[in-house]
């Protein structure tokens, strides 16, 4: 199973990374973080990095 980071204090809560995992494997926080609810959804597509504007998603495996 992947292993996902997700950096808050470089995340500016633009969830894009929410948006566009075809694998819906974020949800938000009370604070409109990213968090991540499904891990065994993920498939390592990498969206979620490529999409985020300020490097704060690392995808491993
Ligand atoms: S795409 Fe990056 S900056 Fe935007 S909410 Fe997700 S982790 Fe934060
Ligand atoms: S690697 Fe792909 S499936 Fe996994 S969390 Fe990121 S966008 Fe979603």
């Amino acid at each position: 199973m992947a292993s996902i980071t997700l950096n808050r204090s470089l995340c500016k809560r633009c969830l894009l990374c929410v948006e566009f995992c075809p694998q819906k494997v974020f949800t938000t926080d009370q604070d409109n973080y990213p968090v991540i609810t499904h891990l065994d959804r993920c498939r390592s597509c990498y969206l979620c990095i490529y999409r985020c504007p300020d490097f704060a998603v690392e995808v491993t495996e």
